[in-house]
């Protein structure tokens, strides 16, 4: 589903914000990239739905070269591909009920198949019942319910969730993360950003590490903290 090869990404041309990283990630598998800030997390997200330019390297998803894609089907590439940020990114002045059918709508899907898609899927969420609030009535954890609903109307076979916890107590961060789990287990491959402990040692799923800029450690079945030895050790040098 996702083939990165020796992917290197630069913002400034001393300095590499993703280097040497290879990373292969299968259809339904769930992936937590996790690192301190500035580790490249956010980085190696962006590649993927292009909105942010491969340096060097290969960055395939579905077979498609991302790295050298015609701008024009840029857009189709994301159809395939639901985001989700650590802010929502929710329409103020839309209810929640439009912000998720506004995805539908740029695709030019007609309104049956809206009023089909929409509740379904925020009642996936458990968000059905305050389909008429706006994002400002909502609570953080109501807003990235909503946000992930947005984010899977389309069905798209990838959802990226960039530190989709970062602004929730811990209580709501664990709703956001089973709710989650329960989208890859419906089929959808996940790979979810995060320096979130609490929500990597509660579901327990592969665990790709990053270290300025560097994938440091890969593991099945991962925890945020290796026992025993440090991942990062040996990894100092700002590249
Ligand atoms: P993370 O998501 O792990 O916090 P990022 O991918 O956001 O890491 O950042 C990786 C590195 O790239 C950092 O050193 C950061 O300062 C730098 N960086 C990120 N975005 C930009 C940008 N738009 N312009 C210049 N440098 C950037």
């Amino acid at each position: 589903m996702i083939d990165i090869q020796n992917l290197r990404v630069e913002y400034d041309s001393n300095r590499a914000a993703v280097a040497d990283l290879s990373l292969q990630v299968q259809s339904g598998e769930f992936v937590f990239v996790i690192g301190p800030t500035g580790a490249g997390k956010s980085t190696l997200l962006k590649v993927l739905y292009r909105a942010e330019q491969v340096t060097s390297g290969s960055v395939k998803v579905d077979g498609v070269d991302v790295g050298a894609m015609d701008p024009r089907k840029v857009p189709e590439l994301r159809r395939k591909m639901g985001v989700v940020f650590q802010d929502y990114e929710l329409l103020p002045t839309r209810t929640v009920f439009e912000n998720v059918a506004f995805a539908l709508r740029v695709l030019g899907i007609g309104r049956r198949e809206v009023r089909r898609r929409v509740p379904a899927v925020l009642e996936m969420v458990g968000m059905m019942r305050r389909c008429d609030a706006y994002p400002s009535q909502l609570s953080g954890g109501e807003q990235q319910r909503v946000a992930i609903a947005r984010a899977l109307v389309n069905d798209p076979p990838i959802l990226l969730a960039d530190e989709p916890t970062g602004n929730l107590d811990p209580d709501t961060s664990l709703v956001i993360a089973q709710i989650l789990d329960a989208a890859n287990k419906r089929g959808t491959t996940v790979m979810v950003a995060t320096h979130d402990k609490l929500i990597v040692d509660e579901l327990r799923r592969r665990v790709v590490e990053m270290a300025y800029g560097r994938k440091v450690r890969d593991e099945a079945d991962g925890v945020y903290l290796p026992s025993g030895e440090c991942a990062m050790a040996g990894v100092h040098e700002p590249l």
